[in-house]
């Protein structure tokens, strides 16, 4: 084999899921089509989630102290008559914030910085031509830089090559879904008039939608529903101003422009993530409307929940079902994305008089409500999320405590600090009580890409050893993607559990 794994694509999702296997030592290779990262600044919010599951190994603070960087505290909901409400969203559980308004270019950037220290480099202007696999590898022909062709073998694919995937083709599976006729517009713009730059605003009136969201300290993305049809070319800058003044009241006035697109929403999924050694994950598996920012987010938590899979079946051949357990946890979630920002896009495009006005009415008494907030800060920080009763996480075992097996480890306070900053490694963590150091496992997995176990002892007065329900001698495995993958009662089974893996 030239390589273990052989990643297409080096969007934030491609560049993710390298950095983490090149974390758990698994050799890979990594091409782009493209000359160079992008310059656009595409996805603006790395959600809470996002930043949790980087910060076992990238440094957090890089993203949290960008220059174009601010934390996400709320959104406002206006017409241009009035402001309807204000959602809070800040004032999360543990140190990190709901989400950073981070440019994806500059998200790229850092990955790319990081991979660069880790000693791997993208090959660009290499493209994915055709791949071919049978039950022993995969054979990919790469089209290089100077258009000469070779074969790369691998022991897996994985296809982070976008909305257009070869990949995805290749395998001849569908992406089934549907495309909203209308035409959108965006641009990224320069304002007259300094505003918050930790609140996205959402005009909605009886035009139509028009959102902004802040990009760095004085540009803000501004995306529009620009009515029924297909695409009439980009905007102008005109354009747009016209429909701010139109339907913020005249509030925004542009001074410049970077970025003026128009485009059409898509929502599609894939059926299969896996087919055989070959992976989807990114855009290049689910596609849906960019309200409430979920698609690069989604696509890097794919790449995470796949990493340390395809790190421990390295040079192994009976990690089906751990293999298979990436489609099982990953497809759910990313159906309900499509789902969920469909929901919110259609909202977005309500016309009817009436609906209109209930519309109004639902979010003025919602934004008051301490129980909008809390439903709203989970979900669209993607911490909500769990893989409770899928393959790994089932259990015969009756847990004490509120958390289970699947769920995501709250980061909550554990001694001096918060028990992420325990996280911080290539592996698994163990959270222990009372276990005896002689008893302690040494290893996730078997063979090559064995990871190492770090245990870490609970207060058994803190929150997270009442949470986790343990009992004295028991423990709970942390995964490397910081979700729950088994609690144990005793390290006996701890160990059998580690040993099926
Ligand atoms: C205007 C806009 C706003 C958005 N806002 C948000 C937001 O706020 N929040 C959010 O989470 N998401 C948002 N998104 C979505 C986000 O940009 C995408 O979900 C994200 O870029 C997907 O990352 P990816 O790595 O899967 O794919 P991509 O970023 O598309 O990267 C795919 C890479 O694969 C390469 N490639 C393709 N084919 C080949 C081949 N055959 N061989 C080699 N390389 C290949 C391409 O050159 C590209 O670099 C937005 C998107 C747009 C356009």
């Amino acid at each position: 084999m030239d390589t273990s794994v052989l990643i297409v694509g080096a969007g934030p999702v491609g560049l993710t899921l390298a950095h983490k296997l090149a974390t758990y030592g698994c050799p890979i290779r990594i091409i782009d089509k493209n000359q160079a990262p992008t310059d656009l600044s595409k996805a603006l919010v790395v959600w809470q989630r996002t930043l949790e599951v980087l910060d076992s190994t990238v440094d957090i603070q890089q993203f949290l102290e960008h220059s174009d960087a601010s934390s996400v505290h709320g959104m406002i909901f206006q017409t241009s008559e009035e402001t309807l409400g204000q959602v809070e969203l800040d004032g999360s559980e543990g140190p990190l914030p709901t989400g950073v308004f981070i440019p994806q270019s500059a998200t790229e950037h850092l990955l790319v910085e990081k991979l660069a220290q880790q000693g791997i480099h993208v090959e660009r202007e290499t493209e994915l031509v055709s791949f071919t696999q049978d039950d022993h590898g995969v054979v990919s022909q790469i089209r290089g830089p100077q258009g000469d062709t070779t074969s790369v073998t691998s022991a897996w694919i994985v296809g982070a090559d976008g909305a257009h995937s070869k990949v995805r083709h290749g395998l001849e599976l569908p992406f089934d879904g549907d495309t909203i006729e209308r035409r959108w517009l965006l641009a990224d713009i320069t304002v007259e008039k300094e505003q918050d730059p930790h609140f996205m605003h959402a005009y909605l009136g009886a035009d139509a939608m028009l959102g902004l969201f802040p990009v760095g300290a004085k540009r803000w993305r501004v995306i529009l529903d620009g009515g029924p049809g297909a695409r009439r070319g980009d905007p102008t800058e005109q354009e747009i101003q016209d429909i701010l003044d139109e339907r913020t009241g005249k509030n925004w006035q542009i001074t410049g422009s970077t970025w003026l697109s128009e485009f059409v929403i898509n929502e599609r999924l894939v059926p299969q993530y896996r087919v055989g050694r070959a992976f989807l994950a990114g855009d290049a598996a689910h596609v849906h409307s960019p309200a409430g920012g979920q698609g690069m987010n989604t696509g890097m938590q794919d790449a995470v929940n796949l990493a340390w899979k395809l790190a421990l079946a390295q040079g192994r051949d009976d990690c089906e079902q751990l293999l298979d357990s990436y489609h099982e946890e990953r497809h759910v979630i990313g159906k309900k994305v499509v789902a969920e920002t469909s929901q919110m896009i259609h909202m977005a495009m309500v016309h009817n008089p009436l609906l209109l006005k209930l519309r109004a009415f639902a979010l003025r008494h919602a934004t008051r409500s301490e129980w909008f907030k809390s439903i709203m800060r989970p979900k669209i920080s993607e911490i909500d999320l769990n893989y409770r009763g899928q393959s790994l996480a089932r259990t015969a075992h009756k847990t004490k405590g509120a958390l289970q097996p699947g769920d995501r480890l709250p980061n909550l306070q554990e001694g001096d600090g918060f028990i992420y900053e325990k996280l911080r490694h290539n592996g698994a963590t163990l959270l222990t009580l009372d276990v005896d150091p002689a008893d302690l496992p040494q290893k996730l997995g078997a063979g090559v890409g064995a990871m190492p176990v770090h245990a870490v002892a609970l207060n058994p007065d803190g929150a997270l050893a009442q949470e986790l329900g343990l009992p004295s001698g028991g423990a709970a495995l942390v995964r490397p993607d910081s979700y729950i993958g088994a609690i144990r009662h005793n390290m006996p089974e701890m160990h059998s559990w580690l040993e099926s893996m």
